[in-house]
C-alpha cells in the first residue's frame, strides 16, 4: 500500500520485491501495527523521506533467509559515530533513518531492514500482539522512564501506547489516571479494565495531583492542562512526534520545579527493556485487525478516534473476511 503524496489515500500497488542492500535483510511481513505517526505522514503533518512511500514501522516479520521472527521498529539506521550515538543516545542521531519514513515500511508483503536494528521477539507473544509493542510500547516505555518513578501517573490520550504503558505502570505499583477525549467511554472502560484507578475527561481537573503525566494525544492544549494537574516537582512528558501548537499559559503552572519535556524516537536499549518486560508482566494488547488492502480504512478509523487499543494489519488476511 503506497503513499503517492501527503493528503492522498494510500493506493494498492504491485511493486517489485525490495532488494536488500549491504547489511540489510529481506523480510516477509506477518503483521504491521499502525501508529499515529503513520497518520501524520499520510496527512502531511510530517515530511515523508521519499515518495512514493510505504508506511509502517511496527513490523513483525520473518527473515527470508533463516525463518527467524523479528520486529522492525521506527529506528531503522544510525551513523554510530556522532556524539549522540557515542553517548547512548542514538535516538537523537542527526543522520538517523526511520522505518516507514526514510526506508519503506511494513504496509507491504515484503520489506528490507538493517540487520542491526531488527529485534528478536519474545516467544509466546503472537504476531498481532507483538506488533503494537514495537512503537507504542518501546517509545511509551522511554516516555515512562523519562517521567521518573512518581506514583501517581496521568496518561493523556488512551490509545495504542497508553494501553500498553498503563499495564507497565500498574505492574510497577503505580496508580494510573487515564484522561480521554470527552465522551470516549470505550477508552475509559479499557483503561479501567487494564488497572487504571480513574478514567475521565481530559478537560476536567484530575481527582488528585499527579506526580507525572505522559501526553500521547497530539493536542497542544493538553500541555497546560497536564501541568496544572501535576504536583510541584512533577514531570510532564510529550510522547508524540507531532503536536498542535501549545497555547500560552501562566508561569505559575510551571513554577515549583515542574518539568516539561519531550521524548524522541527510541534506542535499541529501550527496545531490549520493553521486549524483556512484555512477556513477564505479561502485557496483553487489545488489537483490531485489518487486511493489508484496508490500510487506508484503518488510518481513517484511527483519525476518527474509533480504534480501541491498536489497529494492526494482518498479512495474508483478505479484506472480505474482515
Ligand atoms: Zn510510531
Ligand atoms: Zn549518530
Amino acid at each position: 500500500m503506497v503513499l503517492d503524496a501527503p493528503g492522498r489515500p494510500l493506493r494498492r500497488a504491485e511493486v517489485p520485491e525490495p532488494e536488500p542492500g549491504p547489511g540489510q535483510l529481506r523480510l516477509r511481513v506477518r503483521a504491521c501495527a499502525l501508529c499515529r505517526t503513520d497518520l501524520h505522514l499520510r496527512d502531511g503533518e510530517l515530511e515523508p523521506g521519499h515518495l512514493p512511500l510505504v508506511l509502517g514501522h511496527q513490523i513483525v516479520a520473518e527473515v527470508e533467509s533463516t525463518g527467524e521472527r523479528v520486529g522492525v521498529p521506527w529506528l531503522g539506521w544510525t551513523d554510530g559515530t556522532c556524539a549522540y550515538c557515542r553517548s547512548g543516545r542514538e535516538n537523537l542521531c542527526p543522520n538517523a533513518r526511520f522505518t516507514g519514513r526514510d526506508v519503506d515500511g511494513g504496509y507491504a508483503e515484503w520489506c528490507v531492514a538493517d540487520e542491526r536494528y531488527c529485534l528478536p521477539l519474545p516467544d509466546g507473544v503472537a504476531d498481532l500482539h507483538a506488533a503494537p509493542l514495537l512503537c507504542g510500547g518501546l517509545i511509551g516505555l522511554r516516555a515512562l522512564r523519562l517521567a521518573g518513578d512518581g506514583e501517581r501517573l496521568g496518561l493523556y490520550g488512551f490509545g495504542s501506547a497508553a494501553h500498553i504503558i498503563c499495564q507497565v505502570a500498574v505492574h510497577e505499583g503505580r496508580r494510573v489516571f487515564a484522561f480521554t477525549r470527552p465522551g470516549d467511554e470505550g477508552a475509559r472502560a479499557l483503561a479501567r479494565e487494564l488497572g487504571a484507578e480513574w478514567a475521565g475527561d481530559s478537560t476536567a481537573p484530575a481527582p488528585e495531583p499527579l506526580d507525572a503525566a505522559l501526553i500521547f494525544a497530539p493536542a497542544g492544549e493538553l500541555v497546560p492542562a497536564a501541568l496544572r494537574a501535576t504536583a510541584p516537582g512533577g514531570v510532564v512528558v510529550c510522547a508524540g512526534i507531532h503536536m498542535s501548537d501549545i497555547p500560552s499559559f501562566p508561569y505559575a503552572d510551571l513554577w515549583r520545579e515542574r518539568v516539561l519535556r519531550s521524548v524522541a524516537n527510541l534506542t535499541r536499549a529501550d527496545a531490549r527493556e520493553m521486549l524483556d518486560l512484555a512477556p513477564r508482566i505479561p502485557i496483553r494488547t487489545t488489537v483490531r485487525t485489518f487486511a493489508l488492502e484496508e490500510a487506508e480504512t484503518a488510518l481513517a478509523e484511527l483519525r476518527a478516534g474509533r480504534i480501541e487499543g491498536t489497529a494492526v494489519l494482518q498479512l495474508g488476511r483478505s479484506a472480505a473476511s474482515s
